[in-house]
């Protein structure tokens, strides 16, 4: 089982990060935020809603880059992947 998504408190909070105007037209805006960290509970149903949401998101690409650039400070589910698949796409892409 994979551990990497048993934070449930992100180090740097979405609202924390800087305002862009593409978060306007995203697909999670209110969206409770607490579905893009699943605790351990619930983990793969509460993964597989996230990404059910980010799927049909019009702005993922951004989000995806945006969560890229502070990789090492972000948990929890953005630009539809999990922090494991960020960092896989990131040492795949260096
Ligand atoms: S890709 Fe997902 S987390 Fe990112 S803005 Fe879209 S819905 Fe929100």
């Amino acid at each position: 089982m994979e551990t990497d998504y048993y934070y449930s408190t992100p180090i740097v909070p979405m609202e924390a990060m800087p305002v862009s105007s593409w978060r306007k037209l995203a697909s999670c805006a209110g969206v409770d935020p607490e579905l893009f960290f699943p605790d351990h509970y619930q983990l793969r149903v509460g993964v597989m809603a996230a990404k059910a949401v980010c799927q049909s998101c019009p702005v993922q690409l951004e989000c995806l880059t945006e969560a890229m650039e502070y990789e090492e400070d972000t948990f929890g589910i953005f630009g539809g992947l999990t922090p494991k698949e960020r960092r896989e796409l990131g040492s795949r892409s260096r």
